[in-house]
């Protein structure tokens, strides 16, 4: 393939740790008519991480055929070739050996990753801060919405006694509520607990907490 990427070989874990955080749901898109033919991000993990668990621990000497891989990972023999193919053009995987096709030997694949360019040029990679954001926002979700759960009188409190603008940088505009100890991890929604901060605080404030719980 002429347009792979120039890579270099990494061990697993490495790898994995890169994969797990690569969003791979886009890589092999449908067509145009709507998803038939393309590939879900889950689909292409199971498989991605099926790959790598034939590895060495230095990410060298994988070889488990088309059909091995679709039964280990539970997923359709054309989709498994399709992730192949393109964890291949990605650079993530390189033919360290070709296999002699006469003697019913595969080829012979190592983990790698692209270095030029990078596979965050290539694909969208969350870094370990966006990670813990998404997952603090999944848990949210999870626990129900927190706007509207606030009762109004404790509300309308808050804000008399925040003076209706931002706590941060006393902004009168396009206020929030902010939980001080985050709701995500428990906070309750009382007044002692909540602030006004506008929105731009409230993001820069989320970002903190998220760095903070990364334990950066
Ligand atoms: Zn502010």
């Amino acid at each position: 393939m002429t347009d792979a990427p120039e890579a270099r070989p990494v061990d697993r874990y490495e790898w994995e740790r890169v994969i797990r955080r690569a969003r791979l749901g886009r890589v092999i898109a449908g067509n145009a008519k709507g998803s038939r033919g393309g590939v879900s991000a889950a689909a292409f993990k199971a498989v991605a991480f099926t790959w790598s668990s034939h590895g060495n621990s230095d990410g060298s000497d994988i070889y488990p055929g088309d059909a091995t891989l679709a039964v280990e990972s539970e997923v359709g023999l054309k989709a498994v070739k399709a992730i192949k193919a393109a964890m291949v053009r990605l650079g993530l995987t390189t033919r360290t050996k070709a296999g002699a096709r006469r003697q019913g030997q595969g080829d012979v694949y190592r983990l790698t990753l692209p270095v030029s360019p990078t596979l965050d040029k290539l694909i969208e990679v969350l870094s370990t801060d966006e990670v813990r954001a998404a997952a603090v926002a999944t848990y949210e979700k999870q626990r129900g919405t927190p706007p509207g759960s606030i009762p109004p009188e404790v509300r309308a409190a808050v804000f008399e006694r925040d003076g209706n603008r931002c706590v941060e940088c006393h902004s009168t505009d396009d206020l929030t509520l902010d939980h001080i100890h985050p709701w995500s991890l428990g906070g309750p929604d009382t007044e002692d607990n909540l602030q006004v901060l506008c929105r731009p605080c409230n993001s820069r404030k989320g970002v903190r907490v998220v760095v903070a719980l990364a334990g950066y």
